[in-house]
């Protein structure tokens, strides 16, 4: 196929302003698929991904158009819009030569849309810009392309107007992408060079690697090399989704695809690897992704102790469809044998951890997430510290350092004083307001990351009714006045439940914090302290008193339904329960320590 005819772009927008629809739109319109076979999201075909309604996965489908008389293969790219798939987004976007930046006309330019654009015009992507939901009463289609217009300093001539639902303007848009966008400009007569941007695992075929040809040709039969490790493999199957597999003797220069090679070893496999081809191949490896920076850590164990290896298999396997969070063992008193995890945000960590449970069986019991903090310490050494039990004691601590975001909020401008409340009870700094019109405005503070990444999120959409939306990028580490907050049960520190605080809330929080543990624990056949202390100086306690005899004494009295409500209760927390020392704490225990409201 000439690379002349074909189109490489994705969509990027903010969450719920309709890229999946419009997706399921452009399969429907080139006869990609049938309307028999339509459902709609049918590109979202993750279970968790139909039920949440949200795009986790980047996915590729190549399609087939004819304008004027000529076939266009276009391949689009879906990826996902939440703040938390940024890395998702970066790699479509350096597989494509444009994007089509989708804007919801009822709701107007909001914070991943801003995000978004930077991020496809940082990779010199032609933007097609494009307002969706032109059918909807509440569109405004004038007012948000001078949004555009304010933001991004695009001209309001160069915005299409669609409908992803009804599919109205939905030719034009054919028509703007392949005008707009530029053909592949790779080389097929140069040596085989192929970006690896996704990869799954399968229990048949072993790894398959999503590719994208920059120059030269991919065949069946041939022998290639994974440039990265550098180990040799012969190509089995290959083939490109439309949307469903479909083989293919050969993916030419710009072409997107699968490549299934008897990988078996998850670890030969890296996102971002150039494959090339043996003998004759490229000396040079494509330029890789910027490795993501993982925000959020939080312990992930196995409630049942034998489950160790399972966990450890399930990672493995999880990291090959998704490279961008981390894990490393670690063992914990209270929880026994886990891994340490890294993820890019709260959600990808509750995806993850839910993803983990399901496709591989297991039940987890997870520790409160926190940042990475960097420390100075008095032998003048500095050290990164993503778990707070490795945080050295007070007396050994020079500076101590966490991480700091700045924080674009767009909103309507009645809601701004609300936002700058709680962005001040959250230690932060104002920066600036832009107006976008006259009701709504952009909003700058610098916060840090650790006071934003539990609820904020949930804060600015209560406080906004639903209309604020946020985006952030890290800065750097600032000093402040930070400490560990140890907790001790019956005597006995929970290494598992430590967490790092601003000293001014101390003693706020670890009150709190017993007072919550204590409601959280059941009773037991003795007495049970629980402390709070920061080094060796214990700033609140509370006492879980001994249990009576009889057992189901506080049910007396009771009705029947409210009795079985607690026995159910009580079997629900079983699930997950952790043995400290005589004592069983369950999972919502360690969760408590999260919830500082
Ligand atoms: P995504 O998060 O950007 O992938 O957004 P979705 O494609 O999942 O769409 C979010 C919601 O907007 C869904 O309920 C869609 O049905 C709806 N939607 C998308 N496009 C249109 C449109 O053009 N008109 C109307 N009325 N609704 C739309
Ligand atoms: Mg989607």
């Amino acid at each position: 196929f000439d690379p002349k005819y074909i189109r490489n772009f994705s969509i990027v927008a903010h969450i719920d302003h309709g890229k999946s629809t419009l997706a399921d739109q452009l399969l429907l319109q080139s006869g990609a698929i049938t309307q028999r076979e339509f459902r709609e999201q049918l590109l979202d075909d993750m279970d968790l991904e139909r039920e949440r309604g949200i795009t986790i996965k980047a996915r590729a489908v190549a399609i087939n158009y004819t304008l004027d008389g000529q076939v266009y293969e276009l391949n689009l790219i879906d990826t996902p819009g939440h703040v938390d798939f940024h890395y998702e987004v970066s790699r479509s976007l350096a597989a494509c030569e444009g994007a089509i930046l989708l804007v919801d006309s009822t709701q107007g330019v909001q914070a991943q849309t801003v995000a978004n654009a930077y991020l496809a015009i940082g990779n010199d992507l032609a933007i097609v810009p494009v307002l969706n939901k032109i059918d909807m009463q509440a569109s405004r289609p004038e007012e948000i392309k001078e949004e555009i217009m304010t933001t991004l300093g695009i001209d309001p001539s160069e915005v299409l107007a669609v409908s992803a639902k009804s599919g109205l303007g939905v030719p034009d848009l054919f028509r703007a992408i392949i005008e707009r966008v530029p053909p592949p400009a790779g080389d097929p007569d140069k040596p085989l060079r192929a970006m690896i941007f996704d990869s799954k695992f399968d229990d048949y075929q072993g790894v398959v690697v999503y590719v994208r040809v920059v120059d030269g040709t991919l065949k069946v039969g041939q022998k290639i090399r994974l440039m990265a490790g550098g180990t040799d493999f012969e190509v089995v199957s290959l083939g490109r989704f439309r949307p469903r597999e479909v083989a293919c003797d050969e993916l030419g220069v710009g072409q997107v695809g699968y490549v299934s090679a008897n990988i078996k070893k998850l670890s030969d496999v890296r996102i971002g690897d150039t494959i090339t081809q043996v003998p004759g191949g490229a000396t040079e490896a494509l330029e890789g992704y910027e490795e993501p920076v993982q925000v959020v850590f939080c312990g992930l164990f196995p409630a049942s102790h034998n489950q160790f290896d399972d966990l450890r298999t399930a990672l493995q396997k999880l990291a090959l469809n998704d490279s961008s969070f981390t894990f490393e063992p670690e063992t914990s008193d209270a929880l026994g044998f886990g891994f340490r995890c890294g993820f890019l945000g709260m959600l990808h960590m509750e995806i993850i951890q839910q993803r983990l449970e399901r496709e591989s069986n297991l039940m987890l019991v997870q520790t409160a997430p926190n940042v990475t903090y960097e420390i100075l310490n008095r032998k003048g050494e500095i050290l990164h510290i993503s778990n707070p039990t490795r945080i050295p004691d007070p007396g050994d601590i020079e500076e101590f350092r966490e991480p700091i975001a700045k924080v674009n909020f767009i909103l309507p401008t009645e809601n701004i004083g609300a936002i700058m409340q709680l962005c001040e009870d959250r230690r932060g700094t104002y920066i600036k307001t832009e107006y976008l019109s006259t009701t709504r405005a952009i909003l700058t503070y610098q916060l840090p990351l650790a006071e934003m990444i539990y609820d904020l999120y949930d804060k600015l959409k209560s406080a906004t009714r639903g209309y604020g939306t946020m985006d952030y990028e890290l800065q750097g580490f600032r000093a402040d006045d930070l400490c560990r907050l140890d907790i001790l049960v019956a005597g006995q520190k929970v290494d598992a439940l430590s967490i790092v605080v601003h000293r001014d809330h101390a003693d706020r929080r670890g009150r709190k914090l017993v007072k919550k543990l204590k409601g959280e624990i059941d009773r037991h056949q003795f007495e049970v302290p629980i402390q709070a202390a920061i080094g060796s100086r214990v700033i609140a306690r509370e006492t879980i008193q001994a249990l009576r005899k009889n057992v189901t004494a506080k049910c007396y009295g009771g009705d029947v339904s409210r009795k079985r409500k607690l026995l159910e209760k009580q079997k629900e927390g079983k699930k997950r329960m952790k043995q400290v020392g005589n004592v069983e704490i369950s999972q919502e225990a360690f969760l408590s320590v999260l919830d500082d409201s």
